[in-house]
């Protein structure tokens, strides 16, 4: 077998669609832990096209968790450095940087993002997002962290439970930092990484309509079944409560 970058994940299924993971475009709400993570293994794996999004600059408390940032880096924006250092990883890759929230600019009229990656920490934006999925019909791959424990879900737009249907109009946020390990974060930012590669090479079965609840402190993954609320505010307002 010829030997070349992505040689040893052509075979993790029979049928594994490199070229669909070359052609695939990511949008990436948030380069935090979640997103400097999850971007680095798509990078690794040869993803075609990435939409990094922050608003952000780096900051000393970020380094136990971001690890594409340095201490040299404090200060210097977030999207800015990610692109830097992920092209050192992977020349393949294309790479449009928003300084900003994900909506905070348009995007290029030539670029469409396939797949959207909630790596945020806060529920307003969440919300957003999903709002931004559900409008524009484009799957999204939720992740959130909080200390050892982290939950992951996919949400097919007219298909499938958001992960706001959950709440049930309990919508309060505690406004505090949400405690953060980077070994943890880690986990679901893999966690995310792989559903997106599933997404498109077509492999395997998605995270669909329940939660996966990472515990790292018991070492245990569960499924939570997660039901659609019609009246949900973050992803009703484009769907028919018929679907
Ligand atoms: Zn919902």
């Amino acid at each position: 077998m010829e030997e070349s970058r992505y040689s040893r994940q052509l075979h993790c299924t029979a049928n594994f669609k490199q070229a669909a993971l070359s052609d695939a475009v990511v949008l990436i709400a948030g380069m935090g832990g979640l997103g400097t993570s999850v971007s680095t293994a798509l990078v690794a794996a040869g993803c075609g096209t990435l939409i990094l999004c922050d608003p952000d600059t780096i900051a000393l408390s970020n380094l136990n968790r971001q690890f594409l940032y340095k201490e040299t880096d404090i200060g210097k924006k977030k999207v800015t450095v990610a692109v830097k250092r992920l092209k050192a990883i992977n020349g393949d890759p294309d790479f449009i940087a928003i300084d900003g929230r994900f909506n905070d600019q348009p995007l290029p009229v030539s670029i469409k993002p396939q797949l959207l990656l909630d790596c945020l920490d806060n529920l307003e934006g969440r919300i957003e997002l999903i709002d931004y999925a559900a409008k524009n019909n484009i799957p999204l791959v939720h992740g959130a962290v909080d200390g050892f424990m982290g939950q992951l879900s996919v949400f097919i737009p007219g298909e499938s439970a958001c992960p706001v249907c959950s709440l049930s109009g309990d919508m309060d946020q505690n406004d505090a930092p949400i405690p953060s390990l980077g070994a943890c974060v880690t986990v679901l930012a893999g966690l995310q990484a792989t559903e997106s590669i599933k997404f498109f090479t077509n492999s395997g079965d998605l995270c669909i309509n329940k939660f996966m609840f990472f515990d790292g402190l018991s070492t245990t993954l569960d499924a939570m079944i997660l039901e659609r609320d019609h009246n949900c505010i973050a992803c009703s307002k484009y769907l028919s409560h018929g679907l």
